[in-house]
């Protein structure tokens, strides 16, 4: 065991001989001292643990002596010994003990064994504080990185999201990342704390280049390090120059960032004075903590890139539909004028006259194909013009009853209208609802029998009246007071499992008349595109052999429902592009919103800075702009918007939520 080093400060060598009798050299390494200077060279040199002070010198003054010592050795142990009380009191309350009088070996061996384990005692307990605070303190980022790699699905972001946390947590000298970007090329990112050398960087490349192919030679990796393909980033944290920098003579550590079949890259870092196993743990956490965000992040990539093609596809396929569309009606215009004119200025043989007939059906039937295609290609494409107007649809109704009463009376039809609620004004596309009209009541004579009867019926109804267990999902998402209009026939029916499918795209249900009547089964599908324009909702139930109805409701006028339907026109028309920002407009002051967000903690990173902006009297619209990347954000926090808002009516009276949605910003390509 080490001896204890204790220094004598007195003018006189027999005190000191004294005391070294008393304590003798086996357990203590002994030392005298008779003048200031010769002591303070001491104290700095050797160190010792403690100091025994002679409180009766005559050359010196002890009440300057507790500063000079503290500043040459902080944290010695100080006794001092006195022949009587007579102590200055500069002294009295700087120093550990004191021994007064004659002086037995045991008093001063137990004075100083007590005070070197209150000593042992402190210093343990500093260095266990100091751990817990870094503890703490690495606790701390970890904790924030986990939450902030949650919330990332950019590579680029996580991988430095990472570094950050490995040097706050770990504080290394030098650090490579070796991961790869979109192309698959090789980067190799350095962060460094001094300034790095051309010399130095091209070394580090090599290394890299060596290093790393040798490791990964059985791995699967998606590119090959050569000098000239790996591209290097340089992050350098001071401008420090460090010029006996060689990485050989720092600790290492080294780990692959992969997860499962999946492999990330590497980090490797180096420090001076080496790493604790807990640095390692720390390392592992982090590096283990990264991988599953950044395969979320390749993975919403891939997504991102094959969603960008869908929509690729989809908006070449809705040009194809068009351009073939409108190529097509060309020519079939010219035939029907010229089928007109035939029937006008030539009598045929009677022989012809079916034939011609058929012609001038089949050219109808095809520019009724050609006008649906026309229709669906718009409404997909978000091109689709609608003029709103404020308007009752009575006379609509009359008017599709007139139009379609030949086709009825061909099948011996009767074909009535019942108007309840004549007068409700409704906020719509008047052509658009005549459209919707035609169509269903085309579809009931088509498909229902001879000598049957057909009713188109309006009403007035509130959103909570209306109920149907099939098609739930669509009817309670209306609120408010609607113009109901119903379809009915006596017709062939449609069977219950296919009630929701009539109004998928190109869906014909199987039957007889089916086959007999034609049709696209773009006709429903297109009155449901309609109607979710016009914020209304079309609907059916049916019974086999029995009959249909087909219901459609309107919303009713009013400030707020033309508002609505009006805001939506313009996100409709800008949805073909990519979604970067979240609008929500409410009505309620700003203050009322401001803490509701908080309050429901819907405050995320700083993206509400700014964002709420008075639009017309108390309407507010709330911008968020969101990048790309945060779409999930997005969706969840128009999600919580609307819950909160419309369930918690109580708790937010003043707040009444018009619209909420994301808005797609224009784009100019
Ligand atoms: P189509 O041009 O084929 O009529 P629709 O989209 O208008 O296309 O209708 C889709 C399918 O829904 C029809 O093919 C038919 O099977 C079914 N359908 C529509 N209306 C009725 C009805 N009133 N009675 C029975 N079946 C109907």
């Amino acid at each position: 065991m080490a001896k204890t080093k204790i220094l004598f400060l007195s003018d006189k060598q027999n005190k000191f001989d004294n005391f070294e009798k008393l304590l003798g050299r086996n357990t203590y390494d002994l030392y005298f001292e008779n003048n200031e200077d010769d002591c303070l060279k001491f104290l700095i040199n050797e160190a010792p643990e403690i100091i025994i002070i002679d409180n009766d010198m005559a050359n010196i003054d002890l009440r300057f002596l507790p500063k000079k010592i503290t500043s040459a050795r902080d944290g010695i142990i100080v006794i001092i010994f006195s022949k009587d009380d007579n102590i200055p009191q500069e002294i009295l309350r700087w120093a550990d003990a004191f021994l007064v009088g004659d002086i037995s070996a045991k008093l001063l061996i137990s004075t100083i064994n007590s005070n070197l384990r209150n000593k042992l005692s402190y210093n343990l307990l500093a260095e266990t504080n100091k751990n817990n605070t870094k503890s703490l303190y690495t606790l701390k980022v970890l904790y924030n990185i986990s939450s902030e790699f949650a919330g990332t699905l950019e590579k680029d972001k996580l991988i430095e999201l990472m570094m950050d946390g490995i040097n706050r947590s770990l504080e290394f000298d030098l650090c490579y990342v070796l991961t790869f970007n979109n192309d698959n090329k090789p980067v190799l990112i350095v962060h460094s704390k001094y300034t790095i050398s051309d010399e130095l960087f091209a070394s580090l490349k090599d290394h890299a280049c060596i290093n790393y192919n040798n490791l990964f030679k059985n791995k699967k990796i998606p590119f090959e390090i050569t000098v000239d393909n790996l591209i290097c980033e340089k992050h350098i944290k001071s401008n420090i120059d460090c010029h006996t920098f060689s990485i050989y003579r720092y600790d290492n550590m080294f780990s692959p960032i992969s997860s499962g079949e999946n492999f990330f890259g590497l980090v490797e870092i180096y420090k001076e004075n080496g790493f604790t196993s807990t640095d390692v743990e720390i390392f592992r956490t982090i590096i283990q903590q990264v991988s599953m965000p950044l395969k979320n992040a390749s993975l919403y990539q891939e997504i991102k890139e094959t969603n960008k093609k869908l929509k690729k596809l989809e908006k070449i396929k809705s040009e194809f539909i068009s351009i073939v569309s409108h190529e097509l009606r060309t020519p079939l215009t010219v035939i029907k004028g010229m089928m007109d004119n035939i029937k006008r200025f030539f009598t045929l043989p009677d022989k012809m006259m079916p034939a011609v007939d058929t012609i001038s059906r089949n050219v109808k039937r095809l520019s009724g194909i050609i006008n649906d295609l026309l229709d669906i290609s718009k409404i997909e494409a978000g091109k689709m013009d609608y003029k709103f107007s404020v308007t009752t649809i009575d006379d609509t109704v009359k008017a599709v009853q007139t139009t379609l009463q030949g086709l009825a009376n061909d099948k011996n039809i009767s074909l009535l209208t019942d108007i309840q609620d004549a007068g409700t004004e409704v906020f719509v596309d008047i052509d658009r609802v005549d459209q919707i009209l035609v169509n269903l009541v085309n579809n009931a004579i088509k498909f229902t029998p001879n000598d049957k009867t057909i009713t188109i019926k309006t009403y007035l109804k509130d959103a909570s009246e209306l109920k149907d267990e099939n098609f739930d999902d669509v009817l309670s998402t209306l609120s408010g007071k609607y113009l109901v209009v119903c379809v009915q026939d006596e017709g062939v029916g449609i069977a219950k499992e296919n009630l929701k499918h009539v109004f998928d795209r190109f869906e014909q249900i199987e039957n007889s008349l089916t086959r007999e009547a034609g049709g696209t089964g773009l006709g429903l599908s297109i009155a449901r595109q309609l109607l979710e324009a016009h914020n209304g909702a079309i609907w059916c139930d049916s019974e086999l052999e029995k009959g249909s109805n087909f219901y459609f409701a309107l919303p009713v006028a009013s400030e707020k429902s033309n508002f609505m339907i009006s805001h939506k026109q313009r996100i409709n028309q800008a949805k073909v592009h990519n979604d970067k920002f979240a609008t929500i407009v409410i009505s309620a002051d700003s203050d009322v919103i401001e803490n509701l967000l908080k309050e429901e903690n819907l405050i995320h990173k700083s993206y509400l800075n700014n964002s709420l902006k008075e639009v017309d009297g108390n309407i507010i619209t709330l911008t968020l702009e969101i990048p790309d990347a945060d779409r999930n954000f997005a969706k969840l926090f128009k999600q919580k918007i609307d819950d909160t808002m419309v369930n918690n009516k109580t708790r937010y009276p003043k707040c009444d939520i018009m619209y909420s949605y994301t808005i797609y910003p224009e784009v100019s390509n």
